[in-house]
């Protein structure tokens, strides 16, 4: 492992890569294995949590890059934690997975079936920063735009809205400039990284 984090971003493996933004220092993995035994999501997923660990260790390959950023495993993790409190090491693997989603839409590399994932995330993103809350039937509209699925899910509508659970109008909250400037810097902070 290269201890100057100094040096250009795209001669740093990507376990250094990691390191840098999130502070896990994946040699310290041994392979235990508790992590994708208690993951909900590891039977769907293409390489279970210690596998991803494994790849970052061979990461100085770019074979094994490729392959860690190019899996659905990092678009299907849902952050619940399991995998953080279960590992001996205490190596906090739903924040590499955040970090492996950022460098993985960075250099395009976002598995194909993760393209109606990320365009769920983009639409609630996009609901919040303009409403400052969740509009269902926006996000709903915004997601079927990106993803093309216009007919999926289509007869559960009625239901959601005799229900209430689907507006026609957002509820707005106030200071929404604030909020729309909040994703501004970030989206700036973002551009400006290596
Ligand atoms: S639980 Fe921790 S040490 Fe064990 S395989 Fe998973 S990440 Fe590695
Ligand atoms: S945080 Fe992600 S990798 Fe960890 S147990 Fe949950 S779904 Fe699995």
């Amino acid at each position: 492992m290269r201890s100057d984090h100094h040096v250009q971003h795209d001669q740093q493996t990507l376990a250094d890569c990691v390191l840098q933004k999130t502070g896990v220092d994946v040699a310290r993995c041994y392979q235990c294995g508790k992590c994708s035994a208690g993951c909900p999501l590891a039977v769907d997923m293409d390489f279970p949590p210690s596998q991803i660990m494994h790849l970052l260790q061979l990461s100085d390959f770019p074979e094994f890059t490729e392959l860690a950023l190019r899996s659905h495993t990092i678009w299907l993790c849902l952050t619940c934690q399991i995998c953080y409190a279960r590992c001996p090491m205490e190596l906090d693997i739903p924040k590499l997975m955040d970090a492996l989603r950022a460098e993985s839409l960075r250099l395009q590399k976002v598995n194909p079936k993760a393209r109606d994932i990320l365009a769920f995330h983009r639409a609630f993103l996009d609901s919040i920063r303009y409403t400052g809350r969740l509009f269902e039937m926006g996000q709903v509209v915004d997601y079927k735009i990106r993803s093309r699925h216009f007919l999926q899910d289509l007869l559960q509508a009625p239901g959601m809205f005799f229900k209430g659970k689907l507006h026609f109008l957002p509820e707005r909250i106030r200071g929404r400039s604030l909020l729309g400037r909040m994703f501004t810097r970030t989206l700036k902070v973002k551009e400006k990284r290596p």
